[in-house]
């Protein structure tokens, strides 16, 4: 099974995802801010295939959970796709920069959700990415 970690501080987006993507037969792991994922990401048998990041999330933000992930040898090579709000079209910027995945922006329509997710998976599992 795809097993997918999103990180988002809203509860009700993060559950949204989290109904979206399990109806569709991912297995979720949610994490509620970035220390929380790191901490998850550490404790992991097997690490996600994919990560959805929130970016703007209070104590650390997405482009530092990120920054942490790209320097560690095993959590660098997890695809990440950035969850940003409409306005913040500074964070694709950065995103295309750092070389992310994906972005989906907020509030986003559940089939698009779906269809970035699935084809950056589909690429993965045919050893494109
Ligand atoms: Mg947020």
């Amino acid at each position: 099974m795809v097993k997918i970690l999103v990180v988002e501080d809203n509860d009700d987006i993060l559950n949204l995802i989290k109904i979206i993507l399990e109806l569709n037969n991912y297995e979720i792991v949610m994490a509620s801010g970035g220390h929380e994922a790191l901490n998850l990401l550490k404790n992991m048998q097997e690490l996600p295939d994919l990560i959805l990041l929130d970016i703007m999330m209070p104590e650390i933000s997405g482009w530092d959970v990120l920054d942490i992930m790209k320097s560690n040898k095993n959590w660098k090579k997890i695809p990440v796709i950035i969850l940003t709000a409409l306005a913040q079209e500074k964070d694709i910027k950065i995103g295309k920069e750092k070389q992310v995945d994906g972005y989906i922006t907020k509030p986003f329509e559940k089939k698009y959700l779906l269809e970035q997710v699935n084809e950056l998976i589909l690429k993965m599992q045919k050893g494109n990415k």
